[in-house]
């Protein structure tokens, strides 16, 4: 499998692209960087997005992606869980933060048309299937378990300590990597506690529900102000299977 990570910041600064995964051509999972991470050439191959949820960092582009393509794109669907896709229609696409793409620029033929996903249930894009799982987040949110004929790689999402999609993993013999999300330095326990996101000392924890000797652990969704405290804390662990992805870079398993 081929993923380009379009974007993989936790936050906004100067260089800094939110959580967007390029699986093929066509096919994304989040948006929070399809526009400020990809020309227009790539922007108007886009057809399928996964949402994970509906946190700003992660659907910020699907504005201005409308307003980019609209015209030059006929449709693109956006797959998410049912209350993900109510909260987009209802606080983003609502003619007040932004116009209403689900009804642009007509309601028989919308740029934006939302598909409801059942958690757990396998959708099958060209050679890819998506598999996404519920994960601990303060908003209804989900990890994937991406695969094809190569191998499987696990996203898991914006997440705190979570159990079933490690569950998950256990039924998959060939998997090559993780993408494990981390936000906050130690010193900001309280705080990854309360919006649900790891730690260096909570993602150690974790590890023990999902490590496999020879796998990479991928670390995205570093709070920009943070990330200078949270890879020296990371290197501190002396974790070889550590790695952290990078902005643009296109990894193959
Ligand atoms: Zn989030
Ligand atoms: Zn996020």
């Amino acid at each position: 499998m081929k993923i380009h990570v379009v974007g993989c910041d936790g936050g906004i600064a100067p260089g800094k692209l939110t959580t967007c995964f390029q699986l093929s051509e066509s096919l994304f999972v989040d948006a929070g960087s399809v526009c400020g991470g990809l020309d227009f050439d790539a922007q108007s191959k886009i057809r399928d997005i996964v949402i994970s949820h509906t946190h700003l960092d992660h659907i910020r582009d699907l504005g201005f992606l409308a307003d980019n393509m609209l015209g030059e794109i006929d449709r693109v669907n956006l797959y998410a869980l049912p209350e993900v896709n109510r909260h987009l229609k209802e606080h983003f696409f609502n003619n007040a933060i932004w116009p209403d793409f689900t009804r642009i620029p007509s309601r028989h033929h919308p740029f934006y048309v939302l598909h409801d996903i059942e958690p757990e249930t396998k959708y099958t894009f060209g050679n890819i299937t998506v598999l996404p799982v519920r994960v601990n987040h303060v908003v209804p949110s989900t990890g994937f378990v991406l695969e094809d004929k190569e191998g499987s790689i696990v996203i898991s999402g914006d997440t705190g300590p979570t159990e079933r999609i490690w569950e998950i993993c256990r039924t998959y013999k060939n998997i090559r990597g993780f993408f494990v999300e981390l936000a906050f330095p130690n010193a900001l326990q309280a705080i990854a506690d309360a919006s649900k996101h790891f730690t260096p000392a909570t993602l150690k924890k974790e590890l023990i529900k999902f490590e496999r000797e020879n796998t990479p652990i991928s670390l995205y969704h570093l709070k920009p102000k943070y990330a200078g405290q949270i890879r020296e804390e990371i290197a501190a662990q002396e974790n070889s299977a550590f790695r952290f992805l990078n902005n643009g870079e296109v990894i193959h398993y």
